[in-house]
């Protein structure tokens, strides 16, 4: 006997599971499945920050309980060539995927119901869906909401067309950092920009996680370049030659533990319009983790989905082809994705570019973030000099805005 229900979610990362928790507390019938009871250790997103993306997350109901467990940072130093140029107030959440997942996780209500498993094949109609898993068991559901990230094998079947638009666009290292010979970093988060474009470093981000700090450091580099090696294997050694001032904020420091390196490609899919199944998150498509909107177009995707489009196609019969493209031509989602995807071509062309235009752009970034750092730096030498109460009373204004 299949399982009978409205929503069949496959891939629980963020986006799935997400999903999961939007359609259970608004009472639809839903069922998760994905292959881990635990979502495993993996490096993805371990930072969400900006009022914006904040909102984003916020606007999905599901944000709470991973906001509260991760470490927040109020302050970000921002610096280049050796310099703070600006101490900016922000609100930083650092939090490793696998917790972050584990944390979404636990907004799912006991009414949706989640089958480990993987999704082996899918039979799409106007009307009902029929959904295979490696277990055996068959799910009939009158959606499928394909959130399996980079697996290919279900979208290949269904005909969907994957392009690689640029191959490696980006490299990402994670890894943590201690200072040597103090108990801790000067700052309690910071962004330390490129040197020199030749070195291909757009940026590395310092932020902590719990005791730890955790850095971020993003490169321009093919996948066979000899760097990649060298950063895994002497990452201090490669970071003091990629952005030799970092060491004059920081101080000594060590890398510690695994240090991750993963190439991300920029992919699109053609062909994603049919009846019976729509696409969210890394499934529909990925951006270039530089510009830290991977996060911002998922939860864009699963808040219009969820909050406007899924009730509207159950309130009818049927679930054709017409129907499931509202989501697919929402002006919000197809905003997001054309931000972010301009966004990941910018940040790679400011950073490599050479030529007086380029390196006229990467000036007037330093110049704008010096000219924001004097006025952080003269707001709160304002606010330090008023009395007390007018200080709390500053205070209270600036929380509530
Ligand atoms: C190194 C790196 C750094 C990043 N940094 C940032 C950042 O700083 N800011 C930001 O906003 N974004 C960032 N991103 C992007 C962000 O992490 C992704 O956009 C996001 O994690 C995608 O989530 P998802 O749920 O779509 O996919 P996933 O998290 O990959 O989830 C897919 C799920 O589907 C499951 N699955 C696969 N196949 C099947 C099947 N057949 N049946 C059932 N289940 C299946 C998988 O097991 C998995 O649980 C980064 C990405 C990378 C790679």
């Amino acid at each position: 006997m299949p399982h009978y229900t409205d929503i069949a979610i496959i891939g629980g990362g963020l986006a799935g599971s997400i999903t999961a928790g939007m359609l259970g507390r608004a009472g639809i019938a839903a069922i998760l499945v994905d292959p881990h009871e635990i979502y495993p250790p993996d490096f993805r997103i371990e930072k969400i920050s900006g009022a914006e993306q904040i909102g984003r997350f916020r606007r999905t109901g599901t944000a709470d309980k991973a906001l509260h467990r991760a470490t927040l940072a109020a302050e970000n130093w921002i610096a280049r060539f050796g310099y703070v140029l600006d101490r900016a107030p922000v609100h930083q959440y650092g939090i490793l995927y696998d917790a972050l997942v584990a944390a979404v996780r636990e907004e799912i209500p006991d009414s949706v119901l989640r089958i480990v498993g993987k999704a082996v094949a899918i039979t799409l109609s106007d009307d009902r869906q029929s959904v295979m898993l490696s277990n055996g068991e068959t799910i009939s559901a009158r959606l499928v909401v394909l959130a399996n990230g980079l697996n290919v094998g279900l979208r290949h079947q269904l005909g969907i067309t994957r392009t690689i638009t640029s191959p490696a666009h980006s490299i990402s290292v994670g890894f943590d950092l201690e200072p040597v010979g103090r108990p801790a970093f000067p700052f309690p988060a910071m962004t330390y920009f490129q040197e020199r474009a030749s070195a291909r470093v757009p940026y590395v981000t310092l932020f902590p996680i719990g005791e730890r700090m955790r850095a971020n450091l993003f490169a321009y580099r093919e996948v066979d370049d000899p760097w990649l090696r060298s950063i895994r294997h002497k990452p201090v050694e490669t970071l003091d030659a990629a952005l030799p001032g970092l060491r004059r904020i920081t101080g000594d420091y060590a890398v510690t533990g695994e240090v991750k390196v993963r190439p991300a490609d920029l992919v699109v899919n053609s062909g994603t319009r049919m009846p019976g199944v729509v696409l969210v998150g890394d499934a529909f498509c990925t951006t270039c983790p530089v510009t830290g909107t991977g996060s911002d177009k998922l939860f864009t995707d699963v808040e219009r989905l969820c909050n406007v489009h899924i009730p509207r196609w159950l309130a009818t019969d049927g679930m054709s082809e017409g129907k499931i493209a509202a989501f697919y031509d929402d002006p919000l989602k197809t905003a997001c994705d054309a931000w972010s995807l301009d966004k990941a071509w910018r940040f790679r062309e400011v950073s490599t570019g050479t030529g007086p235009y380029w390196l006229a752009q990467r000036w007037a970034r330093f110049a704008f973030s010096l000219g924001r750092g004097l006025r952080h730096r003269i707001a709160s030498r304002e606010t330090n000099s008023r009395s007390p109460d007018e200080r709390s009373d500053i205070r209270g204004l600036t929380q509530g805005s």
